[in-house]
């Protein structure tokens, strides 16, 4: 690839080429950064950080990555993990401070759980399905026979994949008597417990749900850990659609997601969110956002398949399908509700010579504002 090649940053007057160095496929892939269009202005954080750039850990049959504060430091509120389990790995029996939403992206996982009441939820999820384990819940995920990979959001940007108070850690640093005592069996029977964590390692893919359930008592908790979302249908828009799961539908979940697919000239409208930030992963496509905050600042970013992107509560940002093929992307939100505000609804339901004295709008765009719910427009 030479240096004339590719994209240039100029833009009607402005700019100069780049003679290089540069990385072109960096600049390919983010062109309106490169080339911001002229309405960008001042100095807002970074708004995205790819998986691909996070540091993978590859264990015995998956690996994990994550993108924490210390990765993209704008995302105080929320870090994300991006898991892969081969058939039957297993992600060790664990707890956290911080609560768990998950996605599957593929494969299969099967999550168990057990609550503070002895109630016990063990279910298989496809792609789509989420599941909400709350702070210091105790829980396992494993791959069945097609393995799975799978999106967690935490509702603390300082979590760490790396750092959950795991079962084997707990074990090994107990005294041997202590534990005795504990399950009320003699010492020599934790002469082999490891003496380290096993995190992710490999066991024979688990019996079917049906035989496994019934090992176990029947007692589920009174309200599920887990929601099979690719079931639910997602109400269609002009220009995609958008699949809501929140406390309405969810009521163990603190964390309130949408699911939107953007279809090629589509556009997840103009809008912000009064109460909650939202952590956003791109399932697939290309795509682009302006954030816009006080006072005249506005940043726009190009995304695509595995890409995290962050917009802070209440600033403005619409989400632009630049491709040709649908962009799919997740929003999280840190709050147990969907809101937001769309800026047509707002002006459609100001008074008309109000908003005209504010914007100098012709009849055209006053006709074209409208109340009610369009969230993805073409
Ligand atoms: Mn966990
Ligand atoms: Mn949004």
């Amino acid at each position: 690839m030479t240096n004339e090649a590719g994209i240039q940053p100029i833009r009607g007057t402005r700019g100069a080429n780049d003679p290089g160095p540069r990385n072109q496929i960096l600049d390919l892939q983010n062109p309106d950064v490169f080339i911001p269009p002229e309405t960008d202005n001042g100095s807002l954080p970074n708004l995205k950080f790819p998986f691909a750039l996070a540091h993978n850990r590859l264990e015995d049959g998956g690996w994990a990555r994550e993108v924490t504060l210390r990765e993209f430091p704008a995302s105080k509120s929320m870090a994300g993990v991006n898991m892969r389990l081969g058939p039957g790995v297993v992600r060790e029996l664990h707890w956290h401070k911080e609560a768990e939403w998950a996605y599957i992206l593929q494969g299969t996982a099967r999550l168990t759980v057990v609550d503070p009441d002895g109630n016990l939820s063990i279910d298989d999820l496809k792609p789509g399905d989420m599941w909400l384990v709350p702070s210091g819940i105790p829980h396992s995920i494993q791959g069945m026979e097609d393995g799975t990979e799978f999106l967690l959001v935490f509702d603390d940007g300082n979590f760490s994949e790396n750092e959950t108070l795991l079962i084997t850690e707990y074990m090994a640093h107990t005294p041997p008597s202590v534990l005795a005592k504990n399950f009320g069996v003699d010492a020599e029977h934790f002469a082999n417990i490891p003496k380290s964590e096993k995190y992710i390692f490999r066991q024979p893919v688990p019996q079917p749900l049906e035989v496994v359930r019934s090992q176990l008592p029947d007692s589920p908790p009174p309200q599920p850990y887990v929601v099979h979302a690719s079931k639910i249908e997602p109400t269609k828009y002009s220009g995609g659609t958008v699949k809501t799961v929140d406390s309405r539908t969810f009521p163990v979940t603190n964390l309130s997601a949408l699911i939107i697919e953007i279809e090629p000239g589509g556009m997840r409208e103009m809008h912000w969110h009064p109460d909650a930030d939202e952590w956003q992963y791109y399932i697939e496509g290309e795509a682009r956002m302006t954030v816009f905050d006080a006072t005249s600042k506005a940043r726009t970013f190009n995304y695509r398949a595995g890409d995290v992107g962050f917009v802070p509560k209440t600033l403005g940002h619409y989400i632009e399908n630049i491709g040709s093929t649908p962009v799919r992307v997740v929003n999280v939100f840190n709050s147990r509700l969907c809101t937001d505000i769309s800026l047509n609804q707002w002006l459609a339901l100001t008074p008309p010579e109000l908003v005209r004295g504010h914007l100098n709008l012709d009849d055209t765009v006053m006709k074209a504002l409208r109340p009610g719910v369009r969230a993805v427009v073409r």
